[in-house]
């Protein structure tokens, strides 16, 4: 099927609540203008890099997210433009953040990314360290950034029961903490192989690449 066709059937399946990031990394300029031109404005990359070569290319109504791991000394290339950061996974990658949303006289939305999965290899902020940061002085003078909620990402398994287990704990979690974040709006979980299962726990943004785009050649 086409990208178009792609993004058609995937919306139809998204409640209406649920937002849809468009996940191009690797995929050339003329593939998102296509989706572009299906109607798609958001667009996830997980190279600063990249993005912002893309960002140079097309239309400048695309909001785009950083949905990777981010290198703190990368962040003044997206702070211009970058629409929402999703993987911030630290205090001092959050201050950064700040700094450069200051500099460029902005403010930047940003996802709190919390461990989730059972694997050590991914990313992501412990519950205690993020406790800790929120009740820091440190925290309440970031004045140029926004938490707008929290994303995550479940275990690599075909066990689907692991992966709804994984997603309610991190929807809990983003219940209790919208609690004390007024600004808490945005619970990113789902990709391509679970989206469904993050939508029945509760996610709020989904992020689907191969889905849309076909599968991704890192050989290439
Ligand atoms: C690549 C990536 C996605 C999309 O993965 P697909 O399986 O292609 O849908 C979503 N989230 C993150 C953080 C990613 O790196």
């Amino acid at each position: 099927m086409s990208i178009a066709g792609n993004l058609q059937k995937i919306k139809q399946e998204l409640p209406g609540q649920v937002s849809l990031v468009a996940v191009s990394k690797t995929k050339p300029v003329e593939a998102i203008q296509e989706a572009y031109e299906a109607g798609q404005r958001i667009f996830g990359e997980n190279k600063i890099q990249e993005m912002t070569e893309k960002w140079e290319a097309l239309p400048k109504d695309i909001q785009w997210h950083m949905i990777g791991h981010v290198q703190r000394n990368k962040v003044k290339y997206m702070a211009p433009y970058v629409s929402l950061i999703h993987g911030v996974d630290s205090f001092k990658l959050l201050k950064e953040i700040d700094k450069q949303a200051h500099k460029n006289e902005r403010v930047i939305d940003c996802l709190l990314q919390l461990k989730i999965a059972e694997e050590d290899s991914k990313f992501g902020m412990g519950i205690d360290a993020l406790k800790k940061m929120l009740l820091s002085a440190e925290f309440q003078q970031l004045t140029h950034i926004r938490i707008k909620g929290f994303m995550g990402m479940a275990t690599l398994t075909s066990d689907d029961s692991q992966i709804a287990k994984e997603f309610k704990e991190l929807k809990t979690y983003f219940d209790t903490f919208s609690g004390e974040l007024s600004t808490m709006e945005i619970l990113s979980m789902g990709m391509s192989a679970d989206y469904k299962i993050a939508i029945d726990q509760g996610s709020t943004m989904v992020r689907i690449g191969s889905a849309i785009f076909g599968e991704r050649n890192y050989a290439k």
